[in-house]
């Protein structure tokens, strides 16, 4: 039997109720959504820049999700795709299958990610890469005949993904709640960024929480691995103190744990630095990536692991297959576009400007602090930045939960063409900010300047 839908849209407003009765969208209130529908309809996207279907053109200052880092309209990219699509579009990865792009891109990933991390798995987002990081790792501590290292920890705050692996390794309760139950085994610190503590300082009040003390807690012949983001990015926008990561790393080795690195939103080039970790000279035993692998022109993302671990997994299960494999690890075109996209930042020198572009953003923060008594915390490393908003900065009173001031002021830099991101969590209100890495000096000053305006209207409302 046909439905009887109207698969021709032809105004704005068709296309609206459409979007509301017949599209699920992710990470959106679906009573609000059914009543309100899309809150925009883009149809092109040209360098930082995204219009929508009225001919409105706005700055994407999140690079939509933290992943256009080569920017929007890239002709080159399609050139790429077409010409892989027009020769071999997808041949499988299984069973020894191999074919140029996936060889090409993983030779590319060894030769730039740090120390031996040369040997690449490939997914197709960053919630598969960190689903199979953990069932690796399991696999590799059962073969070693240490079957008890199973528990995966992670931080309080900590995103790594909607799977169900990866939202039990998430540690923010409002995706824990949708699962309903953490998968077995996942366990979280509840300090962020003691470095003291992960360097075993006892005396610390807030020893039990932090990493070392959870692994003490559990047992350290129980835990696999742990795992971080270098840079805190959905659950507010962290940037680790100095030696934080190197003692982390000194904590894995000392109980003989793998750490894992979730490179999703840090690695290419968004910190200034090819990789988060390269930022404190760490080299982790697991980096998982995605988003800006392929500036988002297609879905890609891998699990890049240490030569030393992929030597060991061969040497204790000589005849096992690896039971472990999605129908486009390494899908072809998916690669030719990933090889295409990191040659332009690198021959874009893109790590380098986002470093640049760090300086002129805290510039333009410190001006946001000066001339707004309710902005504090400012941050950036590279092109991932925030700020706080605060009622009484002096005192450090937040502003009521109800008021919801960081999402009233995203929707005052809406009105001015300015996309940036709310973070609404346990009683701090932060908006964030992750530009494409093609962004200019002229460019950062306007989104500062569209931020002030945005700031001063919510201020004239008086909360
Ligand atoms: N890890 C981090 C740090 C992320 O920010 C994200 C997504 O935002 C993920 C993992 C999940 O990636 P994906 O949405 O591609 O599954």
């Amino acid at each position: 039997m046909t439905k009887n839908i109207a698969l021709e849209n032809t105004t704005i407003n068709e296309l609206k109720e459409s979007d509301k009765k017949y599209f699920l969208h992710p990470t959106t209130s679906i009573k609000q959504h059914q009543a309100n529908g899309p809150s925009f309809i883009f149809k092109e996207g040209k360098g930082i820049y995204l219009t929508d279907i009225n001919g409105d053109q706005y700055i994407d200052a999140m690079s939509s999700l933290w992943n256009v880092n080569i920017g929007h309209g890239r002709e080159e990219i399609a050139e790429a795709a077409k010409e892989q699509m027009s020769t071999l579009a997808y041949s499988s990865c299984f069973q020894g299958f191999s074919h140029e792009p996936v060889i090409r891109l993983s030779e590319k990933l060894a030769s730039i990610t740090p120390g031996d991390l040369n040997v690449s798995f490939f997914t197709s987002g960053g919630s598969e890469s960190n689903d199979t990081a953990f069932k690796l790792i399991r696999h590799y501590w059962k073969l070693k005949g240490e079957a008890k290292r199973t528990k995966i920890i992670g931080v309080k705050r900590g995103y790594h993904g909607i799977t169900v692996g990866a939202t039990s390794a998430t540690g923010i309760d409002q995706f824990q709640n949708m699962a309903t139950a953490k998968a077995p085994d996942f366990v979280h610190a509840t300090t962020r960024f003691k470095t003291n503590c992960e360097l075993g300082d006892k005396s610390d009040p807030d020893y039990a929480g932090s990493i070392r003390g959870t692994i003490e807690k559990e047992g350290t012949e129980t835990v696999a691995a742990i795992i971080v983001e270098p840079v805190m990015g959905a659950g507010g926008l962290f940037i680790p103190p100095a030696g934080y990561l190197q003692a982390l790393r000194k904590l894995c080795d000392e109980y003989g744990i793998l750490m894992i690195a979730d490179e999703v939103i840090c690695g290419f080039g968004r910190t200034g630095k090819m990789f988060g970790v390269d930022n404190w000279d760490v080299v982790p035993d697991v980096m998982t990536v995605a988003k800006g692998i392929t500036s988002a022109y297609i879905q890609l993302g891998a699990v890049i692991i240490t030569e030393r671990l992929r030597n060991e997994l061969a040497e204790i299960s000589p005849n096992d297959v690896f039971f472990h494999g999605f129908t486009y690890s390494g899908h072809t075109t998916a690669c030719a576009i990933a090889l295409k996209n990191i040659e332009i930042i690198e021959r874009e020198d893109l790590v380098g400007n986002a470093k640049r572009m760090e300086a002129e953003l805290m510039k333009g923060f410190k001006y946001l602090e000066n001339n707004h008594s309710i902005v504090t915390k400012s941050r950036a490393i590279g092109l991932l930045a925030g700020f706080e908003l605060l009622k009484d900065r002096e005192k450090g009173v937040p502003f009521d939960q109800a008021i919801m001031a960081a999402p009233k002021v995203v929707g005052e830099c809406h009105k001015r063409k300015l996309i940036v991101r709310p973070v609404v969590f346990e009683g701090s209100n932060s908006i964030v900010f992750a530009p494409p890495l093609i962004t200019n000096k002229e460019q950062v000053e306007t989104i500062i300047n569209k931020l002030s305006d945005a700031i001063s209207a919510f201020e004239r409302q008086g909360h």
